[in-house]
């Protein structure tokens, strides 16, 4: 095959294949012969249905509905609280920049840098640490959070012998974990679940094995891109009419049933899931990520004393009421339906966490749009 053609074969933006796939998928749902729901769990993937308009190419009765997907949406205020309140206390306290303007009860790392703590925005835990060596007479705290993809980079991190002064504040969630609070939640009526490719790259498909049968819902892991996603959509479709509660990988070239190992064990020598809050979700079993007692040592939680009480408010955290984030990241209920959405909450006042990340679907339907009207295009 000449070299140019190797190229063509990685064209993930065909429109003539879009087209097949949404044909093939309106076939499957009108064979289904009733109104299915699915989900997804991811940021990455609600931002490339959004850009790309997915949702206008679906047939009526299937809704595609993003579920508790965006790490940053469900780390919970009291966790935020902890961060704040190390900055108060003198901490340098490091983080993603999304993370600056997630709210607490009452502050957010954002306000505590505006009253002088010290906070900084890193690209990365390397970047964390460099600053740690860079300044030893500061204590870095880095505030790890995300879901097992970059919970992988922060365990490397700490097997890799990090200064005295570094520490890590880990507020990682565990994507399994936010799969199984849907399906056991009796208010959602999802048939097919579409797991997010990069984390899968790390855990390998397997791991959802055990879900779908307990569950008797299909799981399709799946890319990022529009042709991914589709192709997942296809996959699930035809599985659930085949009544086939199995998983299925459309991203070959990237995930594998065994995931990286040698990722897995760096993982799960640094971490370990433990039940934890989720932001406007409640407690989720094994849903958090903390650092096993052989890094207790690189535990800000037990190498510090850390009191949130000074930045810690509950009444504002209630009167934070109207935001509905909590029902959207179970998937019962979307943007359009918050009467703040677009009005008093917009990415440069959020509200609430969904309209902070850009992996947050408030904030993803506020670029993009949610549910594209073709009709309306180039009218
Ligand atoms: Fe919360 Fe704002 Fe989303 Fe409403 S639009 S659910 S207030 S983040």
């Amino acid at each position: 095959m000449a070299a140019k053609d190797l190229f063509q074969e990685l064209k993930f933006r065909d429109p003539v294949r879009a087209r097949a796939l949404s044909e093939a998928i309106g076939h499957e749902v009108a064979a289904l012969g009733r109104r299915v729901s699915v989900m997804h769990v991811c940021g990455s993937h609600e931002q490339a249905i959004a850009r790309f308009g997915l949702r206008a190419v679906l047939p009526p009765d299937l809704e595609l509905i993003m579920g508790p997907g965006c790490p940053v949406c469900v780390t919970d205020g009291p966790e935020v609280d902890e961060a704040v309140a190390l900055a108060v206390q003198g901490a340098r306290v490091c983080t993603y920049g999304d993370m600056l303007r997630l709210p607490g009860t009452a502050r957010s790392l954002a306000d505590a840098q505006a009253e002088g703590a010290k906070v900084d925005v890193v690209y990365s835990v390397s970047q964390a640490l460099e600053l740690a060596e860079k300044h030893p007479e500061d204590e870095v705290v880095f505030l790890g959070s995300g879901f097992e993809t970059t919970a992988v980079a922060t365990a490397a991190v700490a097997l890799a012998s990090p200064p005295r002064n570094f520490s890590i504040l880990s507020v990682h969630k565990y994507v399994p974990a936010a799969m199984n609070v849907v399906a056991e939640s009796p208010e959602t009526n999802i048939e097919g679940y579409i797991a997010a490719g990069h984390a899968a790259i790390i855990t390998g498909w397997g791991i959802f094995e055990p879900f779908a049968a307990r569950t008797g819902k299909p799981v399709v892991v799946a890319g990022f891109e529009p042709l991914d996603i589709l192709a997942a959509i296809l996959k699930l479709t035809e599985l659930m009419r085949a009544g086939k509660p199995e998983v299925a990988n459309v991203y070959p070239r990237c995930v594998t049933k065994e995931g990286n190992l040698a990722a897995q064990r760096s993982l799960w020598k640094v971490f370990r899931p433990v039940t934890g809050r989720w932001r406007g979700i409640a407690e989720v079993r094994d849903g958090n990520l903390d650092l096993t007692a052989e890094f207790a040592h690189l535990d800000a939680r037990k190498r510090f004393r850390i009191d949130t009480a000074p930045v810690r408010d509950d009444e504002a955290e209630e009167a934070a009421k109207g935001c509905i984030c909590g029902s959207i990241m179970l998937g019962l209920a979307n943007p359009g339906d918050c009467a703040l959405f677009g009005k008093t909450c917009v990415p440069e006042s959020p509200v609430g966490a969904c309209m902070v990340s850009s992996e947050g679907q408030c904030r993803i339907w506020h670029t993009y749009g949610g549910v594209p009207d073709l009709r309306k295009v180039g009218t």
